[in-house]
């Protein structure tokens, strides 16, 4: 007998029909014998609405009370979801993070899941009623609910996956299966069969949204079999494995971009030892994380620094750098307005030549790039955001990713 846990997105039960749609393709699920673990989402747009009803009274300062609120969502479709099926005369209940429980640390806002304790949720199943998991939540030390970070439903399915020791978790979403792109932004991106978990695991780091960067880690960790597939649809959808499963590797597997970055540029800062440390600490002391990095060559001994962080963090970064940066500079300007795209394969291991398709992609385009950054599987690169589609459709040509 297969233990699966399907996991729904937002859009995958944002109303009531396609909570009963849902609840239809679960029950087909338990009908092949399986046992079954549904975790769900909110409804589309209800986290989102969950935020700012939080940032219209406050700017936050106490995330335990930002996580009581923006939990709610989960509560009221695993709730939905469970009525919807016992409708269809399947035995079902639906379980609060607490009531695992997930336990999680206390990074109210975005915990890590610590340990799932399964020992009340495995005799229910194996009985066989369907458990209905609020997803994004836990419990944290202080014995309050925490969230797992935007995205975060994607990583209670996997963890919970691995804590039953699930044959597979089915992630249900509103698109076919991870594409060599967003196919909302790229038209003509292609559907992959198959991707590695070192690859998918890139393209969420660096900004691809189908499934959240922790959920692939844990996958990877546990070697769990991971199924991305649309609830829409019964297209076959994306299986996440290892690469010797995969056995035609592409150069070049996928594009991602994220809009979650600024740029800050330090003008004309003494070109001498200690410069970046003087730079740097401060800002790590501050816990802004900088991700692109880049100092220009020097013509009369100064210099000019220029980094990326995450646009949240962006004024608190120009704060500390003003007020707590012992180094001098002429003057600091920053940029809210650019997107890093990034260009990622395991193939591109063993070939050379990689990042210039994209900068000639670019350049027959005229965008302009304002930082490169490079590891073994990706080149990244920053530009204006108003380019976003123009390079992206460029770069999905250029290195032959087109469907036909
Ligand atoms: P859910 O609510 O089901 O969790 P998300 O909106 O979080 O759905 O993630 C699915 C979305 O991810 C898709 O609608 C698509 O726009 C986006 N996306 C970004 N990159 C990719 C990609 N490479 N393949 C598939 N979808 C992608
Ligand atoms: N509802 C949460 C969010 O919108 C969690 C999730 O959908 O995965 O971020
Ligand atoms: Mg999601």
């Amino acid at each position: 007998m297969a233990r699966i846990v399907q996991k729904f997105g937002g859009t995958s039960v944002s109303d009531i029909d396609r909570i009963k749609s849902v609840a239809l393709r679960v029950k087909a699920e338990v009908e092949r014998g399986s046992e079954v673990v549904a975790v769900v989402s909110a409804m589309s747009g209800v986290t989102n609405k969950l935020v700012e009803y939080c940032s219209n009274v406050t700017n936050m300062s106490d995330a335990r009370e930002y996580d009581t609120i923006v939990s709610t969502g989960e509560q009221v479709t695993s709730g939905l979801l469970s009525l919807a099926l016992q409708e269809l005369g399947i035995d079902a209940r639906s379980w609060s993070g607490w009531q695992i429980p997930v336990i999680t640390d206390g990074v109210h806002g975005k915990a890590r899941i610590l340990k799932i304790n399964s020992e009340s949720l495995v005799p229910l199943i194996k009985q066989g009623q369907v458990a209905v998991v609020a997803g994004f939540q836990g419990i944290g030390p202080d014995n309050r609910i925490t969230t797992l970070g935007r995205g975060g439903s994607d990583t209670t399915a996997v963890a919970l996956a691995a804590a039953i020791n699930a044959d597979r978790c089915d992630i249900f979403t509103d698109v076919e299966g991870i594409y060599t792109a967003d196919p909302r932004i790229v038209p003509n991106a292609k559907k992959l069969n198959k991707i590695t978990y070192e690859e998918i695991l890139e393209m969420a780091s660096l900004g691809a949204k189908v499934l959240q960067t922790r959920s692939v880690e844990m996958a990877m960790k546990h070697r769990l079999r991971v199924q991305v597939l649309s609830s829409f649809s019964d297209a076959p959808g994306t299986l996440v494995c290892d690469e010797d499963e995969i056995v035609e590797k592409e150069l070049v597997s996928g594009i991602a971009y994220s809009h979650d970055e600024a740029k800050v540029t330090i003008l004309g800062v003494e070109d001498q030892p200690g410069v970046a440390a003087g730079i740097f600490g401060p800002l790590a002391d501050a816990n802004i994380n900088v991700d692109m990095i880049v100092q220009n060559a020097s013509e009369d001994g100064t210099t000019d620094i220029t980094f990326t962080t995450g646009r949240a963090e962006l004024d608190r970064a120009l704060k500390v750098v003003k007020d707590n940066m012992k180094i001098p500079y002429r003057s600091i300007n920053s940029d809210r307005s650019v997107i890093k795209v990034s260009v990622i394969g395991v193939g591109m291991r063993s070939h050379a030549g990689v990042a210039q398709t994209m900068f000639t992609a670019l350049a027959d385009k005229n965008i302009n790039i304002h930082i490169i950054s490079t590891s073994e599987i990706k080149v990244s690169v920053l530009i204006s955001e108003s380019y976003k589609e123009l390079a992206l459709r460029a770069l999905h040509t250029a290195y032959g990713l087109d469907s036909a």
